[in-house]
């Protein structure tokens, strides 16, 4: 593809603006809206697809002022892919929009962990909808939990009333899998949501707090963690809390004793991070160990209530504190026919995100799976996977509105990675492919991370948060509220 130079793309988007005003003269009234803005981001160079997609932007524009009609799109969950849809339709004059979420904010999956090691605050990671779409034409914010589709009648279901749809939009994401252990299911914490985690960094303190006073058995439960599950969630937070058991905790509790503290990593397979590379998965473990989290791999947990994990060759391992991270589901509003929903309780999309079966209703996301020989468990669950599709849902909708064909799906592998501690993370890239570990991977991951963040002041104050971490070896938030009570008590 000939890359132009944005001077050259502004030039031909000047173009095109003043033939579009030439062919609809009727629109002048609309002039200062016409108007495409080359994100600051942007690469300096730019290909001539990247101008096809801004003059499309800009033909759907006219077209959609000319016949002043709109298309109604609902979209279910505000998450990664949710609200990238969302934004990117923003002010769109073909399509009216209905974001729903149960909750009145985005929230930051990747960051859980260090809320719930009272690392950062919960805001720091959360952004209240109402305020990104604040000067939106065409958003408009419903906080309700969606209790069913009805697909016959074009219609969602919630709580606080119904909505109708021209396109229906789910990204629900993904809810945890307990593979049926309802007792397990009780007395675990999860961490898929910012409350779960503050119930996580609660129940932590709550248990440091009591410990002070409690006999030495006892001590020594409370000071026992057990995370469930190798994968990035479970690595990243067994190494946040070994690093807080290291650095902070014999400061503020001089009254205990943290060689005691017992964080065990329990894995089912025999591999730590398994979409990952065997020299990263070892490198993690690695880092872990040292760290002094006991790391346990193959080792299947059969029950736990509240007070002791059962491990299925009849070990047991003394916590009050269990947190599942072994795995997620599909979150499927109700209203679909299990025809469409596939093993791993994720709703079955075309290449177009299209559900098999219908029209005008999409999935994106943590809740949708494409199903190819190629990629026959479909894309891993990851917020970019969610993005890109949510971008190439958006260029679809672009050109429906210009009765062009839709595009399909293009997956790119960008890579992995995972963090376990200061100065250490793996990164797998894919292209060239290419394993490193160490300093350098964990700035990339911090970098990363910090850039998919929303808003400038989220940025910079978990910036600033980072820093004085880094130097100071301490976290500030450690502020115990007894209203988010634990799950399990001794
Ligand atoms: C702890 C953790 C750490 C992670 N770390 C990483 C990482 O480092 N890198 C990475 O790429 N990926 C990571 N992921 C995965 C990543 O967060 C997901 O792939 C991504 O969030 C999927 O985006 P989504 O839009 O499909 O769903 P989500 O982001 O989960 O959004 C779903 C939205 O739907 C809303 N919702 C659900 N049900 C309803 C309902 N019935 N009614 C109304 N609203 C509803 C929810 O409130 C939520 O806002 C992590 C996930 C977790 C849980």
């Amino acid at each position: 593809m000939p890359l132009k130079t944005k001077k050259e793309l502004n030039n031909e988007i000047l173009e095109t603006t003043i033939k579009i005003k030439e062919n609809y003269p009727e629109l002048s009234k609309f002039e200062d809206e016409m108007t495409i803005t080359i994100p600051s981001e942007v690469k300096p160079e730019i290909t001539a697809s990247d101008l096809q997609e801004y003059n499309d932007a800009l033909q759907a524009m006219a077209t959609g002022y000319a016949k002043g009609s709109t298309n109604h799109i609902v979209i279910i969950g505000a998450g990664f892919a949710g609200l990238k849809l969302a934004r990117s339709l923003n002010n769109h004059p073909n399509y009216t929009i209905t974001l729903i979420d149960k909750n009145n904010y985005h929230q930051f999956q990747p960051l859980f962990y260090q809320v719930a090691m009272a690392n950062l605050d919960a805001s720091n990671i959360s952004f209240p909808l109402r305020n990104i779409f604040e000067k939106s034409k065409n958003v408009r914010i419903r906080v309700a939990d969606v209790t069913n589709i009805n697909t016959k009648k074009n219609e969602v279901e919630t709580l606080s009333g119904n909505i109708n749809y021209d396109y229906l939009v789910i990204a629900t994401g993904a809810k945890t899998n307990y593979f049926g252990n309802t007792v397990l299911a009780q007395k675990v914490f999860s961490m898929k949501s910012t409350f779960e985690a503050l119930q996580i960094r609660n129940t932590l303190l709550q248990h440091f707090e009591d410990a002070v006073t409690a006999n030495h058995a006892k001590t020594k439960i409370l000071l026992s963690v057990v995370i469930v599950g190798g994968g990035p969630t479970g690595v990243e937070l067994s190494g946040a809390l070994a690093e807080m058991k290291n650095d902070s905790l014999p400061f503020e509790y001089p009254e205990l004793n943290f060689a005691e503290m017992k964080i065990y990593l329990l894995e089912g397979t025999g591999k730590l991070l398994s979409a990952m590379s065997a020299t990263s998965s070892h490198k993690a473990k690695e880092y872990l160990q040292k760290l002094g989290v006991t790391v346990m791999l193959n080792t299947f947990v059969k029950e736990y209530d509240g007070k002791q994990v059962l491990l299925q060759e009849a070990t047991v391992i003394e916590s009050t504190c269990g947190i599942w991270a072994a795995g997620g589901k599909g979150n499927i509003p109700n209203g679909f026919s299990p025809n469409y929903i596939s093993n791993s309780n994720q709703i079955k999309t075309d290449i177009f995100h299209r559900v098999i079966n219908t029209e005008n209703i999409f999935a994106l996301g943590d809740v949708a799976i494409i199903e190819s020989e190629l990629h026959p468990n479909g894309f891993p669950q990851l917020a970019s996977v969610a993005i890109d599709q949510s971008k190439n849902l958006a260029k679809n909708f672009l050109r429906l509105a210009l009765n062009k064909t839709i595009l399909p799906f293009n997956y790119i592998n960008k890579g992995n990675m995972a963090t376990i501690g200061r100065n250490k993370a793996v990164v797998d890239l894919a292209k060239p492919k290419l394993s490193f570990h160490g300093f350098f991977a964990w700035l990339i991951w911090m970098t990363l991370h910090l850039f998919l963040l929303i808003s400038f002041k989220n940025r910079l104050i978990v910036f600033i948060n980072w820093i004085y971490k880094y130097f100071t070896h301490r976290q500030l938030l450690a502020l115990l509220y007894p209203t988010l009570t634990s799950k399990s008590k001794l």
